[in-house]
């Protein structure tokens, strides 16, 4: 198996892995080596807001020098993280059984990989890769294993990557409905699709031999959820996915972000948090009086002012008790629970019909 050795690709990995170190670097600045849009002031450097302090239980282990931790979960299950990330693997008498290839750990998935079956005197070589759902952020190193690895995923997520046409994502070879069991070298992934939650296609990787459950994008063990609750495309549908994830009977979840594992009491305190978050929006929704908003903008015809002002208004007021009952619990509950709020606020409107100012004219 080659490594990267030009000069770009190692000092590209001195970088990202000085970056991992730097903890408190958001991705896209660290990742793309350029600034935030619109914080930058006359002198050139971005005015950056601090936030609380990460509790130390939502960190996971430290990374080697080459920015990735890989470890065993159970067996001969293991996973692999660049703190941002996370990939899950398989090894086998046959090969290895690849769950997603996230590009910020790109080539590492290769290292990891390699390191772990020179220890366990398994074959290294990648013969199958599961897609949890098309977004280029989990599997845009797909195309690092080659034209010959079997590529399983949902119907759904090969119809999306047809359309996406990215060369990094080569849509799946073999495709499933509903429920797909993976059998390799003596070793069992079952896969199965519960319908659409985060993205249309997002699907289900349970290990049962390890307890061992894989859903991207749905808990996020130690943290609160990403930006818009995940940047979800079906709230609805997602909020329900944590049951569906709860009632697998796992103890080991890998969620596909950050840098440790979960156990069942994340997935629960996730729940609490989704659901303080609903109770505190709709409560904002009836207590925050719209009056002046309308009285500010509608002289002039400003619409979207109106809106934008109102509903970013009840997003902060839902977000505000939120936010003071998970700091210190929950990881960046002060960087993402507005926004988080006011996606709930969104589906509340136009999922549940909750319209408040904007509901029907009396
Ligand atoms: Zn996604």
């Amino acid at each position: 198996m080659t490594h990267p050795t030009e000069p770009a690709a190692s000092k590209r990995r001195t970088f990202l892995k000085r970056a991992a170190v730097a903890a408190a670097v958001p991705a896209t600045a660290t990742l793309l080596g350029s600034g935030l849009p619109g914080t930058a002031f006359a002198d050139g450097s971005p005015v950056l807001p601090d936030y609380a302090p990460i509790p130390s239980a939502s960190v996971g282990p430290g990374l080697n020098e080459d920015g990735y931790f890989v470890g065993q979960i159970k067996g001969n299950l293991y996973w692999v993280t660049d703190s941002y990330y996370q990939a899950m693997f398989l090894t086998t008498q046959d090969g290895v059984v690849l769950v997603d290839a996230p590009p910020t750990i790109g080539h590492n998935l290769l290292r990891a990989i390699d390191k772990v079956t020179q220890a366990n005197g398994m074959p290294g070589k990648v013969t199958h890769l599961v897609y949890s759902h098309s977004h280029a952020d989990h599997i845009g190193a797909a195309s690092l294993f080659g034209k010959d690895v079997v590529r399983i995923g949902h119907s759904e997520t090969r119809r999306l990557l047809r359309i996406d046409a990215d060369p990094n994502r080569p849509a799946p070879t073999e495709t499933f409905d509903n429920r797909y069991v993976l059998k390799v070298g003596g070793e069992r992934l079952e896969l199965a699709y519960h319908g659409p939650n985060h993205s249309p296609d997002n699907i289900f990787i349970y290990a049962p031999d390890y307890a061992t459950l894989m859903v991207v994008d749905v808990l996020y063990p130690g943290w609160v959820p990403f930006k818009s609750l995940a940047v979800s495309q079906d709230i609805p549908a997602w909020i329900k996915a944590h049951d569906v994830a709860m009632d697998y009977p796992w103890t080991t979840l890998v969620g596909g972000h950050l840098g440790r594992l979960g156990v069942r009491a994340d997935g629960q305190i996730q729940k609490e948090y989704i659901a303080d978050l609903e109770t505190s929006t709709r409560k904002a929704m009836t207590s925050l009086d719209p009056t002046p908003y309308f009285q500010k903008y509608g002289p002039s015809g400003n619409s979207w002012a109106i809106f934008k002002t109102y509903l970013d208004a009840v997003a902060e007021e839902a977000a505000r008790p939120v936010v003071a009952k998970y700091t210190g619990t929950l990881a960046a509950a002060d960087v993402y629970t507005v926004d988080n709020a006011f996606t709930m606020l969104e589906s509340l409107r136009i999922d549940a019909g909750i319209l408040g100012p904007f509901s029907i004219r009396p």
